[in-house]
């Protein structure tokens, strides 16, 4: 097998075509779609070179892609600033119909000058589940469990600078979001230490507090206690599927069961909302199984269930094509159940979407402001993106380091990202 080498493409809007030839799950090298391609090349413009090849994909193929030729990962957004012109796009009917649906409940504005949202990443699992592409590291090798105390020292000192330019700037905390990798694996005084720093950024109640506390093993007594205590108002447990042989294919260390009294003990908590995150098309899942652990998620009745699509690596075995069905499958089983769709992103490399959907007036205002890149962010920890809106509508970005040893052994940098923003002017 042959891979198709676009670094060696000769072509004006090379990202574009790769992207459009990888959604139609062509890999190898094949004399067709390399004259397509060709032909393409001379085309006047990107949409141009762009419509070319998609519609002799589909000729090629017999099939066509859900969102045509749009490849970027914010197609919400990208629709409601060219709903009146999407034409030439090739969006199917159902995904325009899907982000109408998303678009009526999205209204969330905000004003980035004047508020913020708070990202805080924790860079360590309890262990690498196989399907993974976040940099999170194993806290199973000993290297990494000697990182977690400096981690956290390093990280409440960037949260507490946080706390000093949002004062400065007079930016309001909106909505935090403490994610990563799994925070709820952390021993709980450092839980308690990392909860104190980030409500001491606000000294008024947050609108929004969320803890992704992904990992169901992970769910003690002490922790919830923890993460309570700390104010959070919803937290995300993350069965992935509710099928155990799958569980233990993909490397989580937790079963149905797990999820079961992780549910229900983070029940008698009484947060505000609990999210479920599911991924369709995990390894030997056909749709009925599936849509078994969909049906098992929506009996216990979350405020929210996220359904992401697995994200299919280059050159391997692909089932792209019933993500895709997966897609609207999982969309015609929640919304029957009485729940809608509130936001949606795509990756790269993934036919299919993440689609978050709430029941009630429970839509997370930090997610759709995220997909929307529509609020001011200041992010804290490993992977952190932060995003500052100035006055000239210009933004300035900063990204953290993406490991915890660079992270700790190269703190100044992180803290000097600070003088890199500047004041707001
Ligand atoms: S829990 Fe999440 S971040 Fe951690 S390894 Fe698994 S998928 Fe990756």
């Amino acid at each position: 097998m042959i891979y198709m080498n676009f670094n060696e493409l000769n072509h004006p809007y090379r990202y574009a075509v790769e992207r459009i030839v990888h959604g139609f799950e062509i890999y190898e090298q094949n004399a067709d779609v390399s004259a397509c391609l060709a032909r393409s090349a001379s085309a006047g413009s990107k949409l141009e070179a762009s419509v070319f090849l998609y519609d002799e994909l589909v000729r090629l193929t017999g099939r066509t892609l859900p969102w045509g030729i749009f490849t970027g990962v914010h197609p919400i957004r990208f629709i409601r600033e060219n709903r009146h012109n999407l034409g030439e796009f090739r969006i199917s009917p159902e995904r325009l119909q899907l982000a109408d649906e998303i678009m009526a409940v999205q209204d969330v504005r905000t004003n980035p000058r004047e508020v913020f949202h708070l990202y805080v990443g924790i860079p360590f699992c309890p262990s690498r589940c196989k399907y993974c592409s976040f940099v999170s590291e194993s806290v199973t090798k000993p290297s990494t469990q000697k990182l977690i105390t400096p981690y956290v020292d390093a990280l409440c000192r960037e949260i507490a600078a946080v706390g000093e330019y949002s004062a400065a700037n007079g930016l309001t905390l909106e909505a935090m979001y403490v994610g990563g990798g799994t925070p709820t694996m952390l021993p709980v005084t450092a839980q308690s230490r990392l909860y104190a720093a980030v409500s001491s950024v606000s000294a008024q109640a947050v609108r929004e507090y969320t803890v992704e506390a992904g990992r169901p093993e992970t769910l003690t007594d002490e922790v919830l206690a923890a993460i309570k205590a700390g104010g959070a108002t919803r937290i995300s447990i993350n069965p992935q599927t509710m099928n155990d042989e799958t569980l233990r294919i993909i490397g989580r260390e937790h079963n149905s069961t797990d999820i079961y009294k992780a549910y229900e003990k983070a029940r008698r908590f009484d947060f505000a909302v609990i999210n479920m995150d599911l991924i369709a098309g995990l390894p030997g899942e056909d749709c009925s199984c599936f849509t078994d652990s969909l049906n098992k998620i929506i009996a216990l009745e979350p405020e929210n269930i996220t359904v992401h699509s697995l994200a299919v690596k280059r050159g391997a075995a692909v089932k792209a094509r019933s993500d895709a069905d997966f897609t609207l499958i999982a969309h015609d089983i929640l919304t029957a159940a009485g729940y809608v769709p509130y936001y949606l992103y795509r990756q790269s490399n993934c036919a299919g979407d993440n689609i978050g959907y709430t029941r009630g007036a429970n839509v997370s205002r930090y997610n759709v402001l995220m997909m929307d890149e529509s609020s001011t962010v200041l992010a804290a920890g490993c992977g952190g993106a932060t995003r500052v809106f100035m006055s000239d509508g210009s933004v300035r970005k900063h990204y953290n380091f993406k490991y915890a040893h660079e992270y700790i052994s190269r703190f100044d940098e992180v803290m000097n990202k600070f003088e890199k923003i500047h004041d707001i002017p």
